[in-house]
């Protein structure tokens, strides 16, 4: 797994990068393909699995940098620490930390799994040891050192992909527990 921690993509970089991309839609659509299946759909952050709502993220920060390299899959999740002005601002779903008991990566991995179990975000962060709520700052550096939690509350954009991603997860889990179940009713029968 690749380290994780929160972090920003530089605004101004992307934008003129992006006005000025090498590469149409249709390729791009090829090439995320290509990148997905070879990672097999998982984040190589956190290890989750999804062959819906996946990113696939450009390392270096340079959207025109299309080398296989340079592109990896990452989750809904780890995306908002990734570009943690869009998850703790823009989306308001992150906060961020000064202490943890785990590290970036597995804080990602333990959130959805007691979150899929109904587990409070009091709980969580309990479980967690996360301690000293710290201010979003667009200061890399500053951000490094610190731990971001996706709490569940809903996104201020409502209608994006991690909202999406959200409603998709949760269905997902659902459909799993009630799968567990009709197998426990099949062997009591
Ligand atoms: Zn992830």
């Amino acid at each position: 797994m690749r380290e994780l921690y929160p972090t920003y993509a530089d605004p101004q970089l992307w934008r003129s990068q992006r006005e000025t991309k090498e590469i149409d839609k249709s390729e791009w659509q090829v090439l995320r393909m290509r990148i997905l299946k070879r990672d097999d759909f998982s984040c190589q952050y956190c290890g989750y699995r999804s062959e819906k709502y996946q990113i696939v993220h450009h390392l270096d920060e340079n959207p025109n940098n299309n080398n296989e390299k340079n592109l990896i899959t990452i989750c809904q999740m780890c995306n908002l620490i990734m570009h943690s002005g869009q998850g703790c601002v823009v989306q308001s779903v992150v906060d961020l930390y000064r202490n943890s008991k785990h590290n970036q990566n597995d804080i990602i991995k333990i959130t959805r799994e007691m979150r899929d179990e109904q587990k409070s975000d009091e709980d969580i962060i309990k479980f967690l040891g996360l301690e000293g709520k710290m201010p979003f700052k667009m200061d890399k550096p500053y951000l490094k050192k610190l731990y971001g939690f996706v709490t569940s509350r809903c996104s201020k954009t409502r209608d994006g992909m991690y909202d999406h991603w959200k409603a998709y997860h949760d269905s997902q889990v659902r459909v799993k527990k009630t799968e567990i179940l009709n197998l426990r009713h099949q062997k009591t029968n």
